[in-house]
């Protein structure tokens, strides 16, 4: 059965949580246990009742999430699904450029008698900055607009343009009562005006996306480790796929040399794919370490210390040029500045602000020149997205993300 990651964004307030335990309880996919404390907190009805659902998600699966970010799974008739919410919007945007969250598809929520406001505009573009091009806008909270029709068709134009210029086609556009329970799984005689399927049959309009299987290989070491007087490789295939028997190149530094064995835990296999870890040993394994890039003799990743890319800021000090910071790119890691900010972008109005800036400062975004102090393997974000975007660090804190322009 497909299984589809989707991510649920918008401003904070604006119902993702209440959003999340509805759909839960709707489609009987809560625990049976989590369901009737539900019903004891005061009904599905109750306002407290859903975020309340969430929280015990989070307390449930604790030490299965990292960086304050909640994962639910949903079962509907059609598909599998895993939620993602993240709590505060600042854990969001680093969550996000990090590459934490890994998500097909978007949910954006949006408060229908607030309107978007700034995070929602913030979040909808590091959606598109990051490829997700799978978007379900839900106009929730419509029982506090008297279900109203022409505040929903509103909002709808307002979002769907604004969307469109930053790459994303809305799925669809869903009005919604989370907290109420309208148009969840059933439709909602309250919104009999609203021609469209409710929300968790929208859902299984969204698929997963492609794994890159016939994309080149890449291999990220994560580390060596001794076996039986020798060094075995540790390390994740994240494109194309790893055969036993075929020669392969580590970058940066270009050692060549061929795979004998491919194994996951103590299982031999012939072929890994896109997405899996393996140990592997080669004929050559010395020069090895963690941070370098395995790939196949046709198809090499860009070799360099100059990476142009479109950065993501999120921190409340500026980043200025000539500043010292450390990138992380898959594994790899390096000490890099600041070569120039080309061109500086307002994510909310779409404007540029500024041309060759000397600074970038929250929440904009920047085409960037960094230059690194050693070369770095890497992809463009299409092709490749591990090897495509990379976190920025700054005394050891993430303070933005960018997506490499090739
Ligand atoms: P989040 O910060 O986006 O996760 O928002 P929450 O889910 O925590 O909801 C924020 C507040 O809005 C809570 O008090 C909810 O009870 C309330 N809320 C959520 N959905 C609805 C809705 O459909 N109608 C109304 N009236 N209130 C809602």
């Amino acid at each position: 059965m497909d299984h589809v990651q989707i991510v649920v964004a918008g401003h904070v307030d604006h119902g993702k949580s209440t959003l999340i335990g509805r759909l839960l309880y709707e489609t009987g996919s809560l625990p049976q246990q989590v369901a009737h404390e539900l019903e004891g907190a005061g009904g599905p009805h109750s306002a407290a009742a859903f975020a309340f659902v969430t929280d015990q998600l989070s307390e449930e699966q604790e030490g299965s999430f990292t960086l304050d970010m909640a994962q639910a799974q949903l079962r509907t008739a059609g598909k599998d699904y895993t939620l993602i919410d993240t709590p505060g919007h600042r854990e969001f945007l680093k969550n996000m450029v990090t590459g934490t969250t890994r998500a097909d598809a978007a949910i954006l929520v949006v408060d229908a008698r607030e309107g978007p406001l700034a995070q929602t505009y913030l979040h909808a573009y590091l959606i598109a900055m990051l490829g997700i091009r799978q978007v379900i806008v839900v106009v929730n909270k419509m029982d506090l607009v008297s279900y109203d029709r022409a505040r929903f068709q509103f909002l709808s134009h307002q979002l769907s343009p604004h969307l469109e210029r930053i790459g994303i086609t809305p799925v669809l556009v869903v009005p919604v009562s989370a907290q109420q329970g309208d148009h969840i799984v059933k439709r909602s005689d309250r919104m009999s005006w609203n021609p469209t399927p409710p929300l968790a049959e929208t859902l299984d309009r969204l698929v997963p996306l492609k794994k890159g299987g016939d994309q080149p290989l890449r291999f990220l070491v994560q580390c060596p480790f001794p076996v039986n007087g020798g060094r075995a490789i540790l390390g994740k295939v994240v494109s194309g796929a790893l055969r036993r028997g075929q020669p392969l190149v580590f970058g940066p530094h270009g050692h060549k040399t061929v795979v004998t064995s491919v194994a996951v835990g103590q299982r031999e296999i012939r072929v890994a794919t896109t997405g899996q870890c393996v140990g592997i040993l080669l004929q050559d394994a010395a020069p090895v370490e963690r941070g370098h890039v395995g790939y196949g003799g046709e198809h090499a990743p860009v070799i360099t210390d100059r990476i142009t890319a479109r950065v993501f800021w999120i921190s409340p000090r500026p980043l200025a040029v000539n500043d010292g910071i450390e990138i992380l790119c898959g594994t790899q890691g390096r000490c890099a500045h600041v070569d120039g900010i080309t061109r500086v972008v307002d994510p909310i109005s779409l404007k540029v602000i500024k041309t060759k800036a000397t600074r970038l400062e929250d929440s904009q975004v920047a085409e960037v020149i960094v230059r690194t102090d050693s070369p770095i393997c890497i992809d463009s974000f299409e092709v490749v997205p591990e090897l495509g975007r990379f976190a920025i660090l700054r005394d050891g804190r993430t303070v933005g993300g960018g997506v490499i322009a090739t």
